[in-house]
């Protein structure tokens, strides 16, 4: 099996070349002293982590998963000593809040690193990258006090951090969660109750475990109005600030599950455990969702990771793999059979996978560079511009890089045909690991109903409209391209169809308010097929303009153009298809009579 290398020439391309990130960080006082060169740096140590030291362990990781003894979770053999490099190399803290110790990097970086990390070991990287979420839940809301005890301790590593949202009872409907949180007179409270599907709930890899809990207090409104949010630690910390004692927080039972075996899923109870209220009283869903916007978008990042990985795999055994022959002759005449990189249906899936996961990468640089203005930029017209493109892209991109995440696995697994059933090849872990992005972080059906729903039918704020400028003013921007003429044109018919189907929903779903939920996920599917698009148009340009200097790698910008005309001719077609989809309405729909299901 091939093991997971980072893609860093694709990773500096995009990085560099479409998104301009070193003239963005140099434009932004918090970010000035970004430089590309410091970029880069962090880029080559953060491959050289993923595939020295995290790759070696995917595979044995998935095999032993984690163990369940007297309480306790035992992380698989190695994982304790990669905890330990990836936290002295500062990774935890790589985009955290300097004031605390965290190094202030900007996010349209960072999402490259998280890329490497869920590309070698999903499992391994869903530890840090909780503690990362629930780190920046704090610097949002949290009191002084408590983010100058704990960032410091959560960027190091030190302690880690968990999300807990799900009950048995409430999983998509948090509203109906029961976990109560009484006042105890001294000015914290007390937490009762049980979690379920926690990530990171309990291991051994750090020292101390901060939950961020959903709880009610007593006399909070029903729903979620009436949701709050508690630090728990796992253990009190004493006058020293080290770990004291146990607080009434236990770990019942870990999940067996799928995929990511080496990520322990923990049933989690809470017995009167202290805890502290972070941000308003009943307000905690709105402080959670920080977090949940955060790890939406690393959970749509190990789709795109997973895919890189398994497209590697499957690019090497289909240089390698002889079977059958070309249709137009032989290429390999002295061989028993040629490569079965001369089918077309191997060279399908194979693009596919790689059009796919190319331009999820590059509007993941996008998104994390509308989060860097968010955050950095002094200007408030720009920053209140870059938030309504994070709130519409964030659930685009969670479901479109998962499910094509998933989708690039399938496909590289069938390119190896029965090796890539079988376990020698890796592909089908990674098949397995790839799946649950699809489910956790809010279902991506859920995702889906977010955008039709809140960002699209509901919208006041122009979301929609935001993105429609920067696709218009990039189009103005190319106006006396010809070279790429039919690119432009596909992304500008695209657009206008998007918009009238976009239009077309919002009519709809004033007559009837189911129109929203049928039409959601095939709409999300085709706004994501319309940002690829815009991606790729994006690529093209940078492509076309490195390959005009001299001294260019000739091959590697020519690949890019053939990609984008093989996603223009290939995969852009399917828009027809979902505007149908979409415009066929909620009848048929909901025409199928619920008990006979
Ligand atoms: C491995 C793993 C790790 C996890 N880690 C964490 C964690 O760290 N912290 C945490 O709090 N939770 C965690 N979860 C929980 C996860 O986020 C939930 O499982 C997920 O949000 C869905 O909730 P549910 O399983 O209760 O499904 P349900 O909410 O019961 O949904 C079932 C189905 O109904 C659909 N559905 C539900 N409501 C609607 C609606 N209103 N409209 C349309 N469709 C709807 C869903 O899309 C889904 O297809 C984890 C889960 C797993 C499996």
């Amino acid at each position: 099996m091939a093991a997971y290398q980072a893609p860093l020439t694709d990773m500096h391309f995009v990085l560099h070349e479409v998104q301009r990130a070193a003239e963005l960080c140099a434009a932004m006082p918090g970010t000035a002293d970004v430089t590309a060169d410091l970029m880069d740096a962090v880029l080559e140590s953060a491959a050289q982590l993923a595939s020295e030291v995290l790759a070696p362990l995917n595979r044995s990781g998935d095999e032993e998963g984690c163990r369940f003894e007297a309480g306790r979770v035992h992380t698989p053999a190695g994982f304790r000593e990669a905890y330990r490099a990836y936290t002295e190399g500062g990774w935890v803290g790589l985009c955290g809040d300097p004031a605390h110790g965290g190094q202030g990097m900007p996010k349209m970086l960072a999402v490259l690193v998280e890329e490497m990390m869920m590309g070698a070991n999903s499992s391994f990287a869903l530890y840090p990258v909780l503690t990362a979420g629930a780190s920046l839940a704090l610097v949002s809301h949290a009191s002084e006090s408590i983010k100058a005890f704990y960032l410091p301790r959560l960027y190091s590593g030190e302690w880690s951090a968990t999300m807990c949202l799900t009950e048995a009872h409430a999983g998509t409907d948090l509203g109906l969660l029961k976990t109560r949180a009484e006042p105890d007179g001294q000015g914290s409270y007390r937490i009762t109750g049980s979690k379920i599907f926690i990530t990171g709930g309990e291991h051994d890899l750090s020292d101390n475990i901060i939950h961020l809990v959903l709880a009610r207090l007593p006399d909070a409104p029903a729903g979620p109005r009436g949701i709050s949010l508690f630090l728990v630690p796992r253990q009190l910390p004493d006058a020293s600030g080290k770990p004291g004692v146990h607080n009434g927080v236990s770990c019942g039972a870990i999940e067996h599950k799928m995929g990511i075996k080496a990520s322990a899923t923990c049933v989690m109870h809470f017995d009167g455990a202290t805890g502290y209220l972070i941000g308003e009283a009943n307000k905690g869903l709105a402080c959670m969702f920080t977090m949940m916007n955060y790890e939406r978008l690393s959970i749509g990042l190990q789709g795109i990771g997973l895919a890189e990985h398994s497209l590697q795999v499957a690019s090497a055994y289909a240089r390698e793999r002889l079977q059958g022959r070309a249709a137009t002759g032989p290429v390999n005449p002295a061989g028993s059979a040629d490569p079965i990189l001369v089918h077309p249906d191997v060279r399908r899936m194979l693009l596919t996978v790689r059009a796919d996961l190319e331009a999820g990468r590059a509007l993941s640089v996008y998104v994390g560079a509308a989060l860097d203005t968010v955050h950095f930029d002094p200007d408030p017209q720009r920053q209140a511009r870059a938030a309504r493109l994070v709130a519409l892209l964030t659930p685009v991109a969670k479901a479109a890089f998962s499910d094509r995440g998933f989708e690039g696995c399938v496909n590289a697994q069938q390119a190896l045909g029965g090796h890539g059933y079988v376990r020698e090849w890796g592909l089908e872990q990674n098949v397995r690991d790839a799946r649950i992005a699809q489910i956790y972080e809010g279902t991506n059906g859920v995702q889906a109903l977010d955008l039709a729903g809140r960002k699209v039918v509901r919208d006041q704020e122009g979301l929609l409209e935001t993105l429609w400028e920067d696709i218009e003013s990039f189009l103005q921007a190319q106006a006396t391209n010809a070279a790429l003429k039919e690119c432009f044109l596909e992304l500008k018919a695209a657009l206008a169809q998007t918009r009238q189907v976009s239009d077309w929903l919002r009519q709809a779903a004033a007559g009837n308010p189911d129109e929203i939920g049928a039409a959601s996920v095939p709409y999300l599917r085709l706004l994501s097929q319309l940002l690829y698009c815009f991606m790729w148009c994006r690529m093209a340009v940078a492509a076309t303009l490195a390959l005009s200097r001299p001294g260019a790698d000739k091959a590697f910008y020519e690949d890019k153009l053939t990609v984008a005309r093989f996603f223009m001719t290939r995969q852009m077609p399917v828009r027809h298809a979902l505007a149908a989809e979409i415009k066929s309405g909620c009848a048929t729909v909901m025409a199928f009579p619920a008990e006979r299901f």
